[in-house]
């Protein structure tokens, strides 16, 4: 069993902190072991709850709307959250919660070793940008530890707010021009000649 696996098994019997104790399942997260995008959204709800897989509701159809209209499918990207279990009615995570899940979301970063971490909402952006404004930095590259962390508004959010639809949207199309630019960059090779220069980390 991959060290991913059984960091999934070891969510699913967690009881670290009071989210347990409500939860139907725990909601580890999906996606390839290799994956070069890696998606964090804040906790499970409703329908991830019942499921134990995240992103299944209204907020994660958007989602994969999204990735199509980049030309990706869910199946391409790791998927996870800020919090594995549930928050009861949907409530925001409290910050103790957030504390006590936090390894599991490290040690998925360390396994997955994704060039890219999209932060989707406040609170997964939080672990990266403490005192930042969603609205000041959202779909702002930075490179932070080897890897680019790129805060967006939460899919949730945006689907019923016209304004932060099209801002979530905009968001997105720019992620397979950040993503080549920094695999460029890594690469230490030079930008094509043609190529955009987006200048964005
Ligand atoms: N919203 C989230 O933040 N995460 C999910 O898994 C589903 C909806
Ligand atoms: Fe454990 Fe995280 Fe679930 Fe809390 S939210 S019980 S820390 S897996």
């Amino acid at each position: 069993m991959s060290e991913l696996s059984k960091l999934a098994e070891q969510v699913a019997a967690c009881t670290k902190c009071i989210l347990s104790k409500s939860r139907t399942r725990a909601v580890p997260g999906e996606g390839p072991e290799n994956a070069q995008i890696l998606f964090v959204g804040e906790g499970p709800g409703f329908h991830e709850d019942k499921q134990g897989r995240p992103f299944v509701g209204a907020a994660g159809q958007f989602l994969e709307e999204l990735l199509a209209g980049i030309g990706m499918k869910r199946e391409e990207v790791f998927i996870a959250n800020v919090v594995k279990c549930r928050p009861p009615g949907n409530r925001d995570p409290m910050p103790e919660e957030i504390e006590a899940c936090r390894a599991y979301l490290d040690r998925q970063i360390e396994l997955i070793n994704p060039r890219v971490v999209v932060t989707l909402g406040r609170y997964s952006m939080a672990r990266w940008f403490p005192n930042a404004k969603i609205s000041a930095i959202h779909g702002q590259p930075r490179k932070i530890d080897g890897r680019l962390i790129v805060p967006m508004f939460h899919p949730a959010a945006a689907l019923h707010q016209p304004s932060l639809r099209k801002d979530v949207e905009a968001d997105f199309f720019k992620l397979p021009d950040i993503l080549a630019e920094f695999e460029q960059m890594e690469n230490n090779e030079p930008p094509p000649p043609e190529a955009e220069q987006l200048s964005l980390f």
